[in-house]
């Protein structure tokens, strides 16, 4: 159904071409359409430098009525239009392919904090506004918007909703498609669908926001949002447990839900050998404890009462594991300095690994209570196939997410052993699938797992899928080769 050569019959035309870069000169002013190399460059590269595509231009349209105009002017000539935000994205969804057909429509001049309603707990904002600025706003007005990761002074709010974003709290706050009531977008004919409802309840047919948030852009331009907003915490506290093991940190976990309930906002698995990581690239960073343990919990427990309460509840969830025997030790930070100085250790396991060399990535889902036996598992079937090597494996327990990542043994080189890339893939996302999980939990597919989205979907609902694409985008210009 979804026929990726109808594109570019009348872009391959040189005259055509020309007459259309004219015409989105017309619409955004000749500064905002970029066709040099040296200008475009930086749109075209993805965030880990895998990877440089090619285009016809740079578009940066500063209106939702220019970005209206130019995907008319797309859909008139049959342009490829690929989205994009902040370009953190991680699986090269935001960048166009080597065919240099397509067009980067850029939105990070749609920045705008449109309104923001502290009474109906809603805040409107332009697509291209960073996340970063978005939690400010809400900050100012003395509110939380909780969504957070590490792209966050770079990645945009349509690009959050267009990968479904995850981040930390997704424990307690759900992923960006539960902190969105209402959407506006483009839609491929480049018609403006105003959807900007900040209602809790709307029954009234299908729900074309959801349909837009996490295609990709593969459906239409989103241009501008209504989030939720969330009451500020008083405090939030946190705290690194030592564990003998992964299931032991799923008794954690349901020990401290039962505990802490709503206030528990935060819940990260992190293995020994992600520490010795941190520990070698990041010197600086201080080790935790005296000693080493397989497995660590970083705990976060939000009090919208007091900072006092908040402590009292983690120590209090600390001190019910260590006498069940599932904790060995525990530091709980008793100051911000401290709070940030154990998340930095969470958050410097990325960068770590990337100092390390490349390895092979895996972002996967799985029910929560099979986490532990998956790893005991895929651990041992991955050291038969290849022996020696390193699992990097790390994550939202709490959302039963894990980064799943596998390094070459000691004395192999990181190229030569992303070779294996292929056979590593399938063993853990053969496993994954067996075990009732997602081959990808936050990142999306984008076009590096395509191949691997169609493998494992069911016919019946690539069918759907496909036909919800053919619907919305009969010409197949929006980011085509993404997803499908
Ligand atoms: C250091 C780092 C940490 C990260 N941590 C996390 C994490 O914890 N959780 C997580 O989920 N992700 C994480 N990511 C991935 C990435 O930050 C997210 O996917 C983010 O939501 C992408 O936003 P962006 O604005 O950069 O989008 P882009 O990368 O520009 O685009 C992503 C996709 O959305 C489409 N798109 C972008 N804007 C629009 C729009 N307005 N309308 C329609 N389609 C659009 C693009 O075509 C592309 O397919 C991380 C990335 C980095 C580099």
């Amino acid at each position: 159904m979804v026929n990726n050569d109808v594109i570019n019959e009348v872009t391959n035309d040189a005259m055509s071409v020309d007459a259309f870069l004219d015409r989105c000169r017309a619409i955004v002013g000749a500064g905002f359409v970029l066709d040099t190399p040296g200008d475009m460059a930086p749109f075209l590269r993805d965030w880990r430098g895998r990877f440089t595509g090619a285009a016809r231009a740079v578009l940066r349209p500063g209106s939702v009525d220019e970005v209206a105009q130019l995907v008319r002017a797309c859909a008139d000539a049959r342009v490829p239009i690929v989205p994009q935000g902040g370009n953190t994205g991680l699986v090269l969804g935001s960048v166009p392919d080597a065919g240099g057909t397509a067009v980067v429509l850029s939105l990070t001049r749609l920045n705008r904090i449109r309104a923001i309603d502290a009474v109906n707990r809603t805040i409107t904002v332009d697509a291209g506004a960073v996340l970063q600025h978005v939690q400010q706003a809400a900050l100012d007005a003395g509110c939380l918007f909780p969504l957070s990761l590490a792209a966050e002074g770079s990645c945009t709010i349509g690009g959050n909703l267009s990968t479904n974003a995850g981040g930390t709290a997704v424990l307690r706050y759900g992923n960006t498609r539960e902190l969105c009531l209402g959407l506006e977008v483009v839609t491929a004919q480049g018609e403006l669908w105003s959807g900007l409802r900040g209602l809790r309840k709307d029954n009234t047919g299908y729900d074309l926001r959801d349909l837009y948030i996490g295609a990709e852009g593969t459906l239409g331009i989103i241009t501008g949002a209504v989030m939720k907003l969330y009451p500020l915490p008083k405090a939030s506290i946190t705290a690194l447990a030592a564990l003998p093991s992964p299931a032991h940190a799923l008794q954690l976990l349901s020990l401290a839900q039962d505990r802490a309930g709503a206030s528990l906002t935060g819940f990260e698995l992190i293995s020994e050998y992600c520490l010795e990581l941190v520990a070698t690239h990041f010197p600086q960073l201080p080790r935790p404890f005296a000693t080493t343990h397989p497995q660590y919990a970083l705990l976060e427990i939000s009090s919208n009462e007091s900072e006092a309460h908040g402590v009292a509840l983690l120590e209090g969830t600390i001190a019910a594991a260590i006498d069940a025997g599932i904790v060995v030790d525990a530091v709980v930070a008793t100051s911000v300095a401290q709070s940030r100085g154990l998340w930095a250790l969470r958050e410097h396991i990325p960068l770590a690994q990337a100092a390390d060399g490349k390895n092979i990535k895996h972002d996967i889902s799985l029910p929560v209570s099979t986490i532990a036996s998956f790893i005991a598992h895929t651990e041992p079937l991955l050291q038969q196939a290849f022996p020696g090597c390193r699992l990097v494996c790390f994550g939202h327990l709490g959302d039963g997410n894990l980064h799943f990542n596998v390094a070459p043994p000691h004395g192999i080189g990181h190229e030569a052993f992303l070779a294996n890339q292929a056979n590593v893939n399938r063993l853990v996302h053969d496993t994954v699938v067996a075990y009732g999980g997602s081959i990808s939990a936050e990142h999306g597919i984008g076009a590096l797992k395509r191949d691997e989205l169609a493998r494992y979907k069911s016919p019946v609902e690539l069918n759907l899928m496909r036909a919800v694409k053919a619907a919305l985008d009969p010409h197949n210009i929006m980011n085509p080769g993404k997803i499908l």
